[in-house]
């Protein structure tokens, strides 16, 4: 059975001080929740103060990213090891905004995946197609590129914890949300491909999020497919009431 995940990413956005007063009432708002985890992924620089004030809660730490070494000289970077003292638990790889304004490639995501699950963290795999690409009905194609470039060398031990979100690049901040048959179709595939790579039994195993303008109006139509296990938020969750009742979806 997979338990339902929903995280919230904050990409630039909040202070420390900012941070401090959303996780006052959000952690208020989702005090009852149990049949589902909850993830919040704020700027690395609220992450510790996010950590402390979450302690005790069942909400979980995200980072936004990782670099694949534990120290070095790679400026602006942040290690896993770095994230873990944080109280971080998951790691965003591969968002959308990392590959198309920053180039990250699937090579690069490849290492980062390698130093967070080195460091014991948990990856949220990001991946998903360009407006451009659907059109031309190249979904599936780049999917199956981005999967198998990611995961390929690991063994299914190391990917016990993995989690992937979906992600159409056409959908994120735009507010134009794939339909859930979009979702559906396209995760299903997924689902397959991780079989093909690692076994039918730890595909089932494996949460496959949505992510792509998702709303509190939205969110239980997409939840209602098969192989949705959860949604990765970005700007409905800045709001800790938009994002609370996202988490609560019926
Ligand atoms: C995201 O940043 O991962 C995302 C899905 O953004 P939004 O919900 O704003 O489309």
């Amino acid at each position: 059975m997979r338990r339902p995940l929903i995280a919230g990413n904050w990409k630039m956005h909040k202070t420390v001080r900012e941070t401090l007063e959303y996780i006052k009432s959000f952690r208020e708002l989702v005090r009852d929740v149990e049949d589902r985890e909850i993830v919040l992924a704020p700027p690395f620089t609220a992450l510790w103060i996010a950590g402390h004030e979450l302690a005790g809660t069942a909400v979980r730490l995200a980072a936004q990213n990782a670099h694949w070494a534990e120290s070095g000289a790679f400026t602006g970077e942040i290690s896993p090891l770095m994230l873990k003292e944080c109280g971080v638990t998951y790691v965003i790889l591969g968002h959308s905004e990392r590959r198309h304004i920053f180039g990250e490639t699937d090579e690069m995501i490849r290492k980062r995946l390698e130093g967070v699950i080195g460091a014991g963290l948990r990856p949220i795999l990001c991946i998903g197609e360009t407006l451009e690409e659907r059109e031309a009905g190249r979904t599936l194609e780049v999917l199956g590129r981005q999967v198998q470039a990611a995961l390929q060398g690991f063994t299914r031990e190391d990917l016990r914890d993995l989690v992937v979100a979906y992600e159409p690049v056409w959908a994120i901040g735009t507010g134009k949300t794939a339909t859930p048959e979009q979702a559906q179709e396209a995760q299903s595939y997924v689902r397959k491909l991780l079989a093909d790579l690692g076994g039918k039994e730890w595909a089932q195993e494996v949460r496959i999020l949505y992510g792509g303008s998702v709303k509190p109006e939205n969110i239980s139509d997409l939840m209602s497919q098969p192989d949705v296990d959860g949604a990765l938020v970005g700007g409905a969750s800045l709001n800790p009431e938009t994002f609370a009742k996202i988490v609560k979806y019926a």
